[in-house]
């Protein structure tokens, strides 16, 4: 035994490694071979949970009200794992239901201070700091970062709806599951896939489905894990995700909320940033697309990402993931009540009628609380009254969504009109994409959403950039021609015209773009602010101009525009393929 120590210390010494951290990486290896390995918690759908409440199977739940996952125990003593619906009544539904419930707070850290006490633990932080600060170059294993690898559980029939955006995706199933036959055909790759469009539709969930359909890995990472309080690191770790991602591959790589680092960096001087995004964009350039690694994104604000991450040879394919109109509702309620025993008396048809702007997300909560209501009331099936009295609770908590049954007539004809607007611009004067158009009410303020899918060129020019302003006051011009009384407009617009001010104040100030000042940087000199009275009247200048011949031009297209505005009170959301046909 003797001989071992000896052996250690000369280990150490050689390797200059100071004995006291010796010791206690000793003792910390022996506290863990000691403390007997607990058994982790089996992981099991939010559904399983539900179903096992309802049939008296949960003895006690754990909250930990900032973790993502809370662990509950059954009747047969076996912990288990699930997603923690951060619900402000979870706690009283279970009550009421009749289940011990037990709050913690950062449980495995509290276990931390009673298995290695006071002095011990003070010591073990130096040494893990000085470990840490050492190893700052080789950060990959000591830096615990939110990423999350493994092969999801679930395929393309977890993902409801969707389906435009689905076959989008199935050549990339198949290629990471034969990467070989596309690397035999020398097949030029998209390098990078984005998916956009509102919280909560389902972006994660299409790429855990990806991943789950291919049998291959998810690497899952969030844009703002890069943000470092410490130049570098955030570019450091983007290095890492994807050498990590070449060993692992064929695998995925998705990035959610992508616009934290991709974000426009456009008089972003955060010097960090810069360099997470360039250091993005030096990985996606250098990769052949051949290897193995897809990369997805995915965005809720794809107007605000850098021109550089779009363009081609970047996230060049871009798809967008629609909040669901009713058809696809009813799809989604239908996979989220498949483990629910629903009652004869609910009518998904009728639901799915009523919850008009609700994302995915909302349908899988909306049924939920209806579960949780029907065991406390002690039904064995959820009734058509539980959910409607959690769809009223759901609604009142004065989610950003309006209620749609209270959506009077005129407003919804509001906002398509709006929507149109939008929309016949977008195609006949800036002649860009249309996926899909929308009057399903979201956060954005007039209550409806028209995709456009922006041109990928790197440096916009001023016709590009005037042709975005006019599809962006369209809207407004749009609820004119419908009310014929500028007094009756509404504030719905305050978003597009806040973009338009933008744009306009950087083709005046930054591109040289207006008559008045010709090519000068007014940044340099000092004259950018609004307030001044001379960029004032020139921006205003602008403005009229480009009003004016918008709305000259959607004069003569009122029969379009009308058109347009009808197929979308009928129908809440129109595909491309629609829009074209009303147009020619
Ligand atoms: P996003 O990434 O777009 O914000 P998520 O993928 O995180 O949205 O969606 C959250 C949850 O909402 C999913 O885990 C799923 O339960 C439900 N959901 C959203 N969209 C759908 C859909 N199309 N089909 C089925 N469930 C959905
Ligand atoms: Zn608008």
């Amino acid at each position: 035994m003797k001989e071992k120590w000896k052996a250690v210390i000369n280990w150490a010494q050689k390797r200059k490694i100071p004995l006291l951290s010796v010791a206690v990486m000793l003792s910390f290896a022996i506290n863990i071979i000691a403390t007997p390995a607990e058994e982790e918690p089996k992981e099991v759908s939010y559904q399983t949970f539900s179903k096992m409440v309802m049939n008296d199977k949960v003895e006690g739940v754990e909250i930990d009200l900032g973790s993502p996952t809370f662990i509950f125990t059954g009747t047969n003593e076996k912990e288990y794992k699930t997603d923690n619906p951060k619900d402000e009544d979870f706690k009283k539904d279970l009550l009421e239901a009749g289940i011990k419930v037990e709050e913690v707070k950062g449980k495995t850290s509290d276990m931390m201070v009673t298995v290695f006490g006071g002095i011990f633990q003070i010591v073990l932080i130096v040494v893990v700091f000085k470990v840490l600060m050492g190893s700052l170059s080789n950060s990959k294993n000591m830096k615990r970062t939110e990423t999350s690898t493994g092969v999801p559980g679930i395929d393309f029939t977890s993902v409801a709806g969707n389906e435009e955006a689905k076959e989008e995706m199935f050549f990339l199933v198949d290629f990471l599951k034969n990467p070989e036959k596309y690397q035999d055909k020398g097949a030029v790759l998209p390098k990078g896939t984005l998916l956009y469009g509102p919280p909560g539709t389902g972006k994660t969930l299409l790429a855990k489905a990806i991943a789950g359909e291919a049998g291959v890995p998810l690497i899952s990472t969030t844009g703002s894990d890069f943000m470092e309080m410490y130049v570098g690191l955030g570019a450091k770790r983007v290095r890492t995700l994807f050498e990590d991602a070449r060993k692992k591959a064929p695998c995925i790589i998705f990035i959610d909320e992508i616009d934290s680092i991709g974000g426009a960096r456009e008089g972003n001087s955060h010097s960090e940033n810069i360099q997470t995004i360039n250091a993005l964009l030096s990985e996606l350039d250098g990769f052949s697309g051949s290897e193995g690694v897809v990369v997805i994104g995915a965005t809720n604000r794809i107007q605000d990402l850098d021109p550089a991450l779009i363009r081609p040879g970047r996230f060049d394919k871009h798809i967008a993931i629609n909040p669901p109109d009713q058809k696809d509702r009813v799809a989604i309620l239908k996979v989220h009540s498949e483990n629910k025993a629903l009652a004869n008396d609910v009518n998904l048809q009728e639901l799915s009628k009523l919850t008009i702007g609700f994302a995915g997300a909302d349908l899988s909560a909306l049924l939920n609380e209806a579960a949780i209501l029907s065991v406390t009331r002690g039904h064995d099936e959820i009734s058509y009254a539980d959910i409607n009295d959690a769809y009223l609770k759901t609604v009142m908590k004065g989610h950003e969504k309006k209620n749609q049954a209270d959506r009077k007539k005129d407003e919804l004809e509001l906002v398509a009109w709006h929507e149109a607007g939008h929309a016949l611009t977008a195609k006949l004067i800036a002649k860009s994409e249309v996926p899909k158009v929308t009057i399903t009410s979201f956060t954005s303020g007039a209550g409806g959403v028209t995709f456009i899918t922006p041109s990928g060129n790197p440096l916009p020019s001023k016709v590009y950039m005037e042709n975005r302003v006019k599809t962006l006051y369209a809207g407004r011009i749009a609820e004119f021609l419908l009310l014929g009384d500028e007094s009756q407009v509404t504030a719905g617009a305050s978003s597009d015209i806040e973009e338009a001010t933008k744009i306009i104040h950087h083709m005046i100030v930054t591109y040289g773009m207006s008559e008045k000042f010709g090519m000068l940087n007014l940044d340099t000199l000092g004259i950018t602010n609004h307030a001044n009275s001379l960029v004032l009247e020139e921006a205003s200048e602008i403005s009229k101009k480009l009003y004016t011949q918008t709305y000259d031009f959607m004069v003569e297209h009122q029969t379009e525009l009308k058109a347009i505005a009808e197929a979308l009170l009928e129908k809440e959301s129109i595909t491309e393929e629609e829009l074209d046909n009303l147009l020619s």
